[in-house]
């Protein structure tokens, strides 16, 4: 075991007895059999019958559906749980993969439930949802059927699905492997690809460029194959789109997303207006790192060291200060994850990396679990948690399928939560160095998460719009629209030179097209309602827990509508980004006091 110095986290251990009493509790094996039992008789009841169902008989079965999920959802959720506080358990290893196969069994038994729900045809299921008694289940309804109009025939939508296996996914699969297999060798020494680009995050700007050079000729050998896998990829999908009837190469995943396409748009519009917020902070990063220009390889370069720590009580203050200034009963909420048990905190051995919050199932309450060393960072992380815990918490009453939020909402109260705790932390900070270090974190997560992310959406757009329009896409071509569209967000603030062949180790390209804007969409959604909530204060606090309190029941654009933002507006997006500039700004200013600026 490594040793880590003492944070006061170390026994911050959270009490699962809410969910069960221990990995032995029978109530598990109780659960779990009343699940097989129920999942029988809803299949035994309403196989090939959900076209005959009323209303109220179709509420009832999607009540009992929900029912099931639950149950089975409050076992596997606690095996998760116990399992990532010790890996190394093989009782808990064991019942977690005993949870996941029997889940896999009995979603497959009730698969039928969604399919025939997404057939009934449309004028039975407009006089469905025009009758008040299924109001409750009307956006999961309309969620399900979706993707009817683009849905084909049974027998062609079985060919698509056992063809992909030799198709998309073993291109995609290939790409993994081939990605996978990549060494480098820096100074004759073999790494891993990780391990090279880990060393872009070095103080010696000359071993970040060893690392990088090392990263393009490794990269350089199979750049022919993964082009031609990424043409054949983007060409899959052209022909999937078009048979399906999408609008666009995005559409699909936009729907997938519950967004709109003209939302998206807004998205990009705004994001790419304001490219000059990368460019002038990678000019001040320059200069903060004492360089004339930023090379690609630098921008990921530490500022100088930060050696503050905190202890897990000072921390928890912080974020729990936050969170009781914005409400007093969002403080009292907060405070529950601390006071009952509901945080596992330290560093442990044979614990999983990383941190998450389980939001688990109603009638129980989210659980958070992180591994908090004191760091500034782990602070914004605890907050970031905590968001999403609150988020759980004021959902649940809704019941497991309207709680659950899409991927474009996911992160709403997380990033809410962080930017509170944030904004605390500098208030409290007023070491014009520290200050700036901080400022400098934050603008930097900023960047990877909104502006990277729009130029990469940038990239594939102009991609999949040649592909369908010119054809297939030459190594040359690829690396041409990468730089450009590299640049357009750069301009001249960094230094693309060798950065030409980087696209082909983006994973999101093969395996999700379209999916990297949802990063930048969660993040400035969030942002434009503490924009708001800056400007207008304490009248913005109960509408913001409206939109908590709905949960997945309404889609982004409603859950906008409540906090009286307009999705479809560039000006919602370009709000997010003001609350970028505005540190931005500060960090300008500070740099400039302390003998850092132009
Ligand atoms: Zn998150």
């Amino acid at each position: 075991m490594t040793m880590t110095e003492l944070t006061g986290a170390e026994d911050v251990a959270w009490d699962l007895s809410d969910l069960y009493e221990s990995g032995d509790d029978p109530r598990i094996e109780h659960h779990v059999r009343e699940v097989e039992e129920a999942a029988a008789a809803f299949r035994e009841r309403y196989y090939g019958r959900i076209a005959e169902l009323s209303a109220a008989e179709l509420v009832e079965a999607i009540d009992e559906r929900e029912r099931i999920d639950s149950i089975f959802t409050r076992a596997i959720y606690y095996a998760h749980l116990w399992f990532s506080t010790d890996m190394a358990d093989s009782q808990r290893g064991a019942l977690l993969a005993r949870l996941t196969e029997k889940g896999a069994v009995i979603e497959t038994q009730l698969l039928f439930f969604g399919l025939e729900l997404a057939d009934l045809d449309d004028a039975q299921a407009d006089a469905l949802l025009a009758d008040t008694t299924l109001e409750r289940w009307d956006h999961w309804l309309r969620s399900v059927r979706k993707f009817r109009p683009y849905i084909l025939t049974e027998p062609e939508e079985k060919i698509m699905t056992e063809k992909s296996v030799s198709g998309v996914s073993a291109w995609d699969r290939l790409y993994d492997e081939l990605l996978g297999a990549l060494k480098v060798d820096l100074d004759g020494v073999e790494i891993s690809f990780e391990e090279a680009m880990a060393k872009l995050h070095s103080g010696d700007r000359d071993e970040r460029r060893r690392a990088s050079e090392a990263v393009t000729i490794a990269l350089e050998p199979g750049l022919r194959t993964r082009t031609f896998i990424f043409n054949t990829i983007v060409v899959d999908k052209s022909i999937d789109d078009r048979l399906r009837g999408y609008e666009n190469w995005l559409s699909a995943r936009n729907l997938r997303n519950d967004t709109t396409d003209e939302a998206v748009q807004a998205l990009v519009d705004a994001a790419v207006s304001r490219y000059d917020v990368v460019q002038r902070y990678y000019r001040l990063k320059a200069r903060l790192i004492g360089l004339d220009r930023l090379s690609f390889y630098d921008r990921m370069a530490p500022i100088g060291e930060d050696p503050t720590k905190s202890s897990w009580a000072e921390a928890s203050q912080i974020v729990l200060d936050a969170y009781a200034d914005f409400s007093s009963d969002v403080g009292d909420i907060v405070q529950r994850f601390f006071r009952e048990s509901w945080i596992d905190a330290p560093v442990r051995e044979n614990k999983r990396p990383g941190a998450f919050c389980a939001t688990t199932v109603p009638g129980v309450h989210p659980y958070v679990f992180m591994n908090f060393t004191g760091e500034r960072r782990s602070i914004l992380t605890l907050a970031h948690e905590l968001g999403h815990g609150l988020h759980g918490y004021l959902a649940q009453p809704l019941g497991l399928y309207n709680a659950n939020t899409p991927l474009t909402t996911a992160e709403t109260a997380s990033v809410f939560g962080e930017a509170l705790t944030f904004k605390r932390l500098l208030a409290i900070e007023d070491d014009p160095g520290r200050r700036l270090n901080l400022l400098a974190g934050r603008i930097e997560d900023s960047i990877a998460t909104v502006f990277r992310q729009i130029a990469m959406n940038r990239f594939e757009d102009v991609v999949h719009t040649w592909r369908r329009e010119e054809g297939e896409l030459s190594m040359e071509k690829l690396e041409e629209l990468w730089l450009a569209t590299q640049t357009q967000m750069f301009d001249d603030s960094v230094d693309v030179d060798g950065y030409g062949s980087w696209w082909s180790y983006i994973p999101h390209f093969m395996g999700s097209p379209g999916y990297v804007y949802a990063y930048a969409y969660g993040f400035l959604f969030a942002l434009s309602i503490f924009r708001k909530y800056e400007l207008e204060g304490d009248a913005m606090v109960e509408p913001y827990l409206d939109v908590l309190r709905a949960g997945g029941s309404k889609r982004p654009e409603e859950l906008a509508e409540i906090v009286g933002l307009d999705l479809a507006d560039p000006g919602i997006w370009e709000s997010g980004i003001d609350a970028l500039a505005v540190e931005l700004d500060e960090a300008e200013a500070l740099a400039a006091d302390i003998g850092l600026g132009s």
